[in-house]
């Protein structure tokens, strides 16, 4: 302010010395172009054209200053409010405080106050856009931040970045141990077949972002999505410079500049929160993982086998449990030793989880014993899966170093209807004096009911 003072200040004096020289010149004037002679100019006339020069002066100021000085306030208050704000703001968190529209300034004419006023707005709009974007960056980071799960990460993620980009579809792949997994897809018809892709394999051997548009996709479009994509985006999912998978979205008109731009801050968000939700699954599959056979250890699989039971109960529908020991193994570590018994026992989790559907559940039991729940399973069906496993077990050798093993195993078999409730202890009990039976029976066999 205390410039535009001295600047005022200096017109007011430059008008007023302008007024006063033109009011002393002009009775000198006047006798040059012979309007007036000497005698003529009065001392009166003299004061008055100094008096109407001065004045002149003055209106001159006071008509400029009318002019410049409101646009300039102007600037000045709505400057002012805009650093209150965004001062406040600081410590509110508030990331959109003002509304450029209201704090804007009219861009009148195309001189230097209407240049100003222009590039004015034009940074009040740039400060404002990039406040939003930092917000959109913020919540983002925030609806994922606190998400351990996977999978709900996963869609969680996709559908927001898919609404940020105003993509039509997409998709998030992980490698983990050489495969590849979709954690989420949306508007694909195979996500399966993405790793796949020539175009997408590309790009991750690069580890680098990859933009692909018609036509050179319309092979890959055609076969992949449910739309047309004019516009296809591949991006790495990145934490501590480590590639954790990657963002695929796609989108039948080209995606924004800005958006583009903006993906892979947001990819640094979903990739922290990726990190900590891969550690979390890790961490929860070994606490739920046998290891040294790699199939589920007791205590998860008896909260599975009380989950079946319960919604066998709801659903109407039957459940079986299978309990599988190894025959005379005692003699296996005696003979081989105890080495050569772990190899046989991870052979044989290996023999029952390939028999086993897709769906059913593995556990180790105890020591040298099994136990498979099969989800759906009639006493006819669970009959038969217990006789493949068994005759798979007893045809397949096990290579040790000591030699080769052949075991054999006993399986007693429990088959719940469903619509009843079962305890799980009761169950297995019916399960386990099965298994007793078949092993009084002379052992390598199955019994599936009461001998
Ligand atoms: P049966 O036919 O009556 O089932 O006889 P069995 O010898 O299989 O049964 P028993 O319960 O007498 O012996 C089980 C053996 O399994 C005893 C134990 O040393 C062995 N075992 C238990 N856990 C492990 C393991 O982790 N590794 C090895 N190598 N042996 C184990
Ligand atoms: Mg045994
Ligand atoms: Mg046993």
């Amino acid at each position: 302010m205390r410039r535009s003072r001295n600047l005022f200040h200096a017109l007011l004096l430059g008008m007023l010395s302008l007024g006063f020289a033109i009011g002393a010149l002009f009775p000198m004037f006047m006798i040059q172009l012979g309007f007036l002679t000497r005698n003529e100019v009065h001392p009166s006339f003299v004061f008055a054209a100094l008096a109407a020069g001065l004045a002149a002066g003055g209106l001159n100021f006071l008509l400029a200053a009318s002019i410049v000085r409101p646009r300039l306030r102007l600037l000045a208050t709505r400057m002012q409010a805009v650093r209150a704000t965004l001062r406040d703001a600081s410590f509110t968190g508030d990331r959109t405080p003002y509304d450029p529209e209201q704090c804007s300034v009219p861009e009148h004419g195309s001189d230097e106050l209407g240049v100003v006023a222009r590039n004015y707005n034009a940074l009040l709009r740039g400060l404002h856009e990039a406040r939003q974007i930092e917000a959109r960056i913020q919540r983002f980071s925030q609806a994922l931040s606190s998400e351990l799960d996977l999978g709900e990460l996963g869609v969680r993620g996709l559908d927001l970045l898919i609404e940020l980009a105003a993509a039509d579809g997409g998709a998030l792949l992980l490698e983990r141990q050489g495969t590849w997994s979709i954690l989420a897809s949306r508007g694909m018809r195979g996500a399966e077949q993405l790793s796949r892709s020539p175009v997408f394999l590309d790009a991750c051997r690069e580890g680098e972002r990859r933009r692909v548009t018609l036509p050179q996709d319309t092979a890959v479009d055609a076969v992949l999505w449910g739309f047309r994509p004019e516009d296809t985006l591949i991006d790495p999912i990145r934490h501590n410079g480590i590639v954790l998978g990657w963002l695929v979205l796609a989108a039948t008109r080209p995606m924004g500049d800005e958006v583009t731009r903006l993906i892979p801050t947001l990819l640094q968000g979903l990739g922290l929160a990726l990190n900590n939700a891969l550690l979390y699954d890790d961490l929860q599959r070994v606490a739920a993982l046998d290891p040294l056979t790699g199939v589920y250890n007791r205590g998860f699989g008896m909260r599975r086998l009380e989950e079946e039971l319960a919604r066998a109960e709801r659903a109407h529908g039957p459940v079986a449990l299978l309990i599988i020991d190894i025959d005379h193994f005692k003699n296996v570590n005696d003979t081989f030793g105890h080495v050569a018994g772990d190899r046989v026992l991870v052979i044989v989790s290996q023999v029952c989880r390939d028999v086993l559907r897709e769906g059913d559940l593995l556990m180790r039991y105890g020591g040298e014993e099994f136990m498979a729940i099969l989800p759906g399973a009639s006493l006819a069906d669970a009959n038969s899966i217990a006789e493949r496993v068994r005759f798979a077990i007893a045809s397949t050798p096990v290579e040790t170093d000591a030699g080769r093993v052949t075991v054999t195993a006993s399986i007693g078999v429990a088959v719940s209807p469903g619509g009843v409730a079962v305890g799980a202890e009761a169950f297995i009990g019916i399960a386990d004096s099965r298994l007793y039976a078949a092993k009084a029976g002379g052992r390598d066999r199955v019994m599936a009911g009461d001998p």
